[in-house]
């Protein structure tokens, strides 16, 4: 309910809610943040992570029928270790609404397309924590989402789609 909230004043005024984070231009307006305590997942300190996330944020944007524009102003976290998200204490993305914020457990997957953020950015679009919304479980067009978002991979392609975006009921 707050992200529709959050919605209605991003359509209406602008700066109420767009401006949380100090946005990069680079990647839609979202604010990286790396956080690696461990050292356990490098794919983060990549040179090519910022257009990887642009491109997977650009094709979880469309899944969700969100304007990339509504990216802006959130920080992406990406950090490692299990996440407490709500009642679930084993997460691997979580997205919190009062701080705009996208956590991501690097190391629970090998690049950025493999990770929860096509997820998460369903949370921004759409938010429904109990995920009863039924794109959240059409395993054919995220399969497909899955499949144009690792083409051409080098180092995550291949990588078959079992459910990895889908979310728990
Ligand atoms: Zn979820």
């Amino acid at each position: 309910l707050n992200v529709v909230r959050c919605f209605f004043l991003v359509l209406f005024a602008l700066p109420a809610c767009a401006t949380t984070w100090p946005g990069d231009p680079e990647i839609g307006g979202l604010a990286l943040e790396i956080q690696l305590p461990q050292g356990n997942a490098d794919w983060p300190l990549h040179a090519d992570l910022k257009p990887r996330i642009l491109r997977t944020t650009e094709i979880a944007a469309d899944y969700w029928g969100l304007p990339l524009a509504a990216v802006s102003g959130w920080r992406l976290v990406l950090t490692e270790g299990l996440l407490k998200c709500g009642s679930n204490t084993m997460a691997n993305g979580c997205t919190t609404d009062e701080d705009h914020s996208i956590t991501l457990s690097a190391n629970y997957c090998i690049c950025i397309e493999s990770s929860a953020l096509l997820h998460e950015i369903g949370h921004v679009a759409i938010g429904d924590p109990p995920h009863s919304d039924p794109r959240w479980h059409d395993r054919e067009r995220m399969g497909q989402r899955w499949k144009e978002a690792h083409e051409g991979l080098s180092d995550c392609g291949g990588e078959p789609y079992y459910g990895q975006w889908e979310g728990h009921r």
